[in-house]
């Protein structure tokens, strides 16, 4: 009998990475996807999975309906990758982010319980819970300070997964990964902007874009790697919490200007804080501007992941490193904007 797997936020990128691993090991893949007017599946398409999945509407808001969903479809485990996943949007949306990230989890546990306690549970954590970090590099142990209703509806998602765990010995596990990239990243994403915005720039389509924060630092790896670690800690003996990191950060800067090198863009900067500016040196062009409106009202400064015990107990590391992952981004967007 193959195993089912509910895929909750299947139409994200990392639901699309994760839903074709599985079908790689013959898992029958369920996808929740949340009611939505332009349902798009694009992702899916895009890895020629789309029509070896079983789409089923799933909200994390509703109760009743995470509950019809699990008793009907019976899955072996379940990963909870749906979310409000972008942290500047939690700050605009504060309530919808807590009820969403933070409860929906909660609701799904809850579902779990009542139904059938043995199903396995991946509880998709994040970097962002250590916010303001009391030490670097974060692993397992460090003290979480979040710095946006995201984070904090994150932690709330990470300690009630623990809590089942704990309390009703439901096989439950949560990740906590640092932020992890594709060419199916989120348009909004800082990585995935620069990419996208600058292959633009480099096609002649666009002038500029323009960024906020570019001194934070991020451990960014390849969302492809990291799902594997997902599907990892479900088949343990026993349910834990890991950190799913590369162990190496750069700024957004850095991140820009391996984008340039790729791109063979000389990039050179001048001016400071808002009226800094990145000039294209072949055509003197300003090509990248700073905006204010995309600082963010508290900030992450730094994140850099120790991924030891992900290494040391599922035998998992990462095998795509910065520059790689830049490059994958880079020839995707540049090559698909070619085309058009
Ligand atoms: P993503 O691309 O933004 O995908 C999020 C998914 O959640 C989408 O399918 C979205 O549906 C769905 N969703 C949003 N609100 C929902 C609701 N109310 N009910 C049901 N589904 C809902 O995110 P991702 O990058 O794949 O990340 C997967 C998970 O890992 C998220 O929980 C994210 O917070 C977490 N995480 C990500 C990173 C990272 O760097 N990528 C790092 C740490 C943790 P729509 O398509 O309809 O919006
Ligand atoms: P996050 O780590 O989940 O918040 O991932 P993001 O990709 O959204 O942001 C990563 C970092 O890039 C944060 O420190 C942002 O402040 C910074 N950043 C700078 N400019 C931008 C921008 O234009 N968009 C986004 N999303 N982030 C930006």
């Amino acid at each position: 009998m193959n195993k089912i797997a509910l895929i909750t936020g299947i139409s994200g990128q990392d639901g699309a990475y994760l839903a074709k691993f599985l079908l790689s090991k013959n898992y029958k893949v369920i996808g929740g996807e949340r009611r939505s007017a332009s349902g798009s599946l694009w992702r899916l398409n895009e890895l020629g999975i789309e029509k070896d999945i079983e789409i089923v509407d799933f909200e994390l808001s509703e109760f009743t309906n995470i509950y019809r969903v699990i008793e009907k479809y019976k899955p072996d485990e379940i990963y909870n990758l749906a979310a409000q996943s972008f942290v500047a949007a939690s700050f605009e949306m504060p309530i919808m982010t807590s009820d969403v990230t933070g409860l929906g989890v909660s609701r799904i546990l809850e579902a779990v319980k009542n139904i059938n306690p043995s199903i396995k549970f991946y509880q998709a954590s994040s970097s962002e819970m250590f916010g303001k970090v009391s030490e670097s590099p974060q692993n397992e142990k460090t003290i979480f300070y979040p710095r946006s209703p995201y984070g904090v509806a994150k932690l709330f998602g990470h300690w009630i997964t623990i809590n089942y765990r704990e309390a009703y010995n439901i096989f439950a596990c949560s990740g906590i990964s640092f932020n992890h990239e594709s060419p199916l990243r989120g348009n909004q994403f800082v990585t995935k902007k620069i990419t996208h915005g600058l292959s633009k720039v480099k096609l002649g389509i666009l002038d500029y874009i323009e960024l906020g924060n570019l001194d934070s630092k991020r451990d960014w790896g390849y969302a492809r790697d990291y799902v594997e670690a997902m599907y990892l800690m479900l088949q343990q003996k026993k349910p834990d919490d890991f950190i799913i990191a590369t162990g190496k950060n750069y700024s957004v800067r850095d991140f820009i200007e391996e984008t340039c090198a790729q791109l063979k863009i000389q990039l050179e900067w001048t001016g400071e804080k808002e009226n800094e500016l990145g000039i294209d040196v072949h055509s003197g062009k300003e090509i990248i501007k700073i905006n204010p409106k995309f600082y963010r009202p508290s900030e992450v400064d730094l994140l850099l992941g120790d991924a030891k015990k992900a290494k040391n107990i599922l035998n998992w590391q990462p095998k795509t490193n910065f520059k790689k992952l830049v490059q994958i981004m880079v020839e995707s967007d540049y090559s698909k904007l070619k085309s058009i």
